[in-house]
């Protein structure tokens, strides 16, 4: 531990994509917070790291003029877009042999900094990993509530251990980062790699916010490829499904064939059957292009995990 008096370093990631409008008042806020917490229970060398994710506005501008007055503040410009996983993960990949324990926060301020004064007790206490949860979605639209409760049931469904409302607004000690920077999968879901691991954790519970400024960065589009990243990178439960779907059907075609069998045999009237020809042949169609589709999803992903690409390309950075 880097412990200074007891008290934990701690590093602040904040993953930032297009986050001008909100910026000024978060770096403000997390500022504030982190003096407020150096007073009493963190390390005086505790420090905020903005990770600029190949943002088109003035994020990077915004993150230099701060970083010039406040000398805690430290930064990462992504040479482009790598998407908010990569920019945590950066994040993490820079602090973990500089601080005890590291929070990650979206730019946003949708979450409840004042929940993490708990969290570092509980780190304190030994708790390795603390995961701040929503106790409510109240501040999201009717369709990202449900789209959200959906998706952790069908999780839950495949066998994938994960936070129930638990997004990444987390901390965690640099021994659970050091392990986390051991996982080499380019496809990265970070929410479920941290149940993955073990360790002792906590959830405290938080009332989440809507956005302070700007728009989500996350649209309809990004969070279903998400919610597919997600699935296809934990479980291979589709790929088991459609086997047994595959045998359900053969077994039925045997049944079909028997009962055709006897009705030519038996039967009073053998009417040369359209629907029994014709239904088969889209029903089986359908779930044979449906077969390979997810056979092809895990292998669009095997070819992304043996290219092994760099996760992300850093541009510049402030220490
Ligand atoms: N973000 C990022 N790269 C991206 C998209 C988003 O670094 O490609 C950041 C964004 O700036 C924010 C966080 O990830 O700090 C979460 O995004 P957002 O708040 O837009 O998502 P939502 O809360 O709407 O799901
Ligand atoms: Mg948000």
């Amino acid at each position: 531990m880097i412990k200074d008096n007891g008290k934990p370093k701690i590093a602040v990631i904040i993953p930032c994509y297009n986050e001008e409008e909100v910026l000024p008042e978060t770096i403000n806020i997390l500022s504030d917070f982190l003096e407020r917490m150096k007073a009493s229970e963190i390390s005086e060398d505790s420090f905020l790291l903005f990770i600029d994710d190949g943002s088109k506005d003035n994020t990077w501008h915004t993150i230099e003029k701060a970083a010039q007055i406040s000398h805690f503040i430290k930064a990462i410009k992504f040479s482009r877009n790598f998407g908010h996983q990569n920019a945590l993960l950066a994040g993490y990949e820079y602090v973990v042999d500089k601080c005890d324990a590291a929070l990650t926060i979206d730019a946003d301020l949708q979450d409840d900094i004042n929940v993490v004064e708990e969290g570092i007790k509980k780190i304190n206490d030994g708790c390795d990993i603390v995961y701040f949860a929503r106790k409510r979605r109240s501040a999201d639209s009717w369709f990202k509530r449900t789209t959200a409760v959906l998706f952790y049931k069908l999780m839950a469904l495949l066998g994938v251990e994960i936070v129930y409302n638990h997004a990444d607004f987390r901390l965690t000690t640099n021994r659970v980062q050091r392990e986390l920077l051991s996982f080499r999968e380019v496809n990265l879901f970070l929410r479920a790699m941290f149940p993955l691991m073990g360790f002792r954790s906590e959830i405290i519970y938080e009332d989440r916010k809507e956005r302070k400024a700007g728009e989500s960065k996350y649209p309809l589009k990004k969070m279903l490829a998400f919610a597919f990243e997600g699935i296809t990178s934990f479980s291979v439960m589709p790929l088991r499904f459609i086997t047994v779907l595959g045998i359900i059907v053969f077994l039925l075609s045997i049944l079909m064939g028997f009962y055709i069998v006897f009705v030519k045999f038996f039967g009073h009237s053998v009417v040369p059957g359209w629907a029994s020809v014709v239904i088969p042949i889209y029903l089986l169609g359908g779930l044979t292009i449906f077969s390979i589709g997810v056979a092809g999803e895990y292998i669009g992903k095997i070819y992304k995990e043996v290219k092994a690409r760099p996760r992300f390309i850093v541009d510049k950075v402030i220490e």
